[in-house]
């Protein structure tokens, strides 16, 4: 009697669990496919698989928007699927893949596997294969399970390139043993946290061909005045603050990026100071600069958004910070080390790997677009 009650109950909580799904109140676990600019190319529902992330093969079309025509050979467990002109040959369970006419075997950490009798990729086939056979850079981000595709943009050295006269100032913030910047209940600092940060951008420069002036290198205390010095002597093109927040409200969290703007309107403590008397004057001079930090932060926030499930606000404010400084200036707030989350990502080594790749990438597009924009003036000057 209750052996039937029970299978009575397990019917009516799966009618239920159905309603909901079909009512979309439970979410299927999905990977959001995005294309450099951030837009959705396709949200696809996941299977999980001895705690990897699996993708049906069937998805590729709509992924890719394009007919990649995948054959599977169920006796064979073969799978061949057509990917910029080329077939791959995947074998369920193995972890080579096969390129035909190039001669050549990939490698996959995960294989692919039949679900279900479905065959399906492991997540990493996108960030592990895709980029050998074609001209794509894909980054993933397990946390909000997001891939984006890029087209490559390895930097090739050109005697002409004028990008190879780039130098980037960066500034992390703080110093010494009296400037340490805040600091996060674990004891984590500002100053540490965002001199790792600017050094792992200036390892990951020398794949795209600018320089990296960092205005200190090491635990020592500068002031102000010295960093923005060194900066306008070596002749910088561009200047990035880097910064940790902190906040009464362990709540608050987030990256932020600040624009000097010396007539924005001041809305925020953190560092920025109105300025009054005879600073007025010097400020003038950021301004001049104003178009191109914009430029700057907006191509900064496409790339570090990657990172977040908000997006990072931009604000422009009178930064004193960045006064005096004869270039373009930007102040990143890496995170609140008074929110426990932020504190602790920015403990992690990964974390400021990505970081720093995002940054890195960021200066990159930032030299790219103003050396062409720069062509095309001396182009019209010729004329
Ligand atoms: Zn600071």
């Amino acid at each position: 009697m209750w052996l039937r009650r029970d299978k009575s109950i397990s019917v009516l909580i799966s009618t239920i669990f159905l309603l909901l799904l079909t009512h979309g109140i439970v979410q299927a676990a999905t990977v959001r496919f995005v294309d450099k600019e951030g837009n959705t190319l396709a949200e696809v529902e996941y299977t999980l698989y001895q705690q990897a992330i699996y993708i049906p093969v069937e998805e590729l079309n709509a992924i890719f928007k394009s007919d990649i025509s995948p054959l599977y050979n169920r006796p064979r467990k073969q799978l061949t699927i057509k990917l910029n002109e080329r077939e791959l040959v995947l074998l369920m369970g193995r972890n080579t893949v096969k390129v035909p006419e190039d001669n050549q075997t990939l490698t996959l950490s995960l294989p692919p596997r039949a679900i279900d009798g479905k065959p399906m990729l492991p997540i990493i086939f996108f960030t592990e294969i895709l980029p050998s056979i074609d001209d794509v850079e894909v980054l993933y981000n397990p946390n909000l399970q997001r891939i984006r595709f890029m087209p490559k943009t390895a930097w090739i050295p050109d005697p002409d390139d004028e990008t190879q006269e780039w130098t980037i100032v960066i500034d992390p913030g703080h110093g010494g043993q009296e400037d340490i910047g805040c600091k996060a209940q674990s004891g984590l600092l500002e100053k540490d946290v965002v001199l790792n940060v600017a050094r792992e951008i200036q390892k990951l420069s020398k794949q795209y061909g600018y320089k990296i002036h960092l205005t200190r290198e090491s635990d020592v205390e500068k002031t102000r005045i010295q960093r923005v010095q060194s900066s306008n002597r070596i002749r910088g093109n561009l200047f990035l603050s880097l910064h940790c927040n902190a906040s009464f409200s362990k709540k608050q969290n987030g990256m932020h990026i600040f624009i000097n703007n010396p007539n924005g309107m001041l809305r925020f403590r953190t560092l920025a100071m109105p300025t009054f008397g005879k600073n007025k004057l010097n400020l003038r001079t950021q301004s001049n600069f104003l178009t191109q930090s914009k430029e700057f932060g907006t191509i900064l926030q496409k790339e570090m958004n990657f990172m977040t499930e908000e997006p990072i606000p931009i604000s422009e404010l009178p930064l004193i910070a960045l006064d005096e400084i004869y270039m373009p200036a930007i102040l990143l707030e890496l995170g609140y080390l008074t929110n426990n989350d932020d504190a602790s990502l920015l403990a992690d080594h990964n974390h400021i790997k990505e970081l720093a790749t995002a940054i890195a990438r960021a200066l990159h597009t930032y030299t790219m677009k103003s050396s062409q924009s720069s062509d095309m003036t001396d182009a019209v000057q010729e004329e």
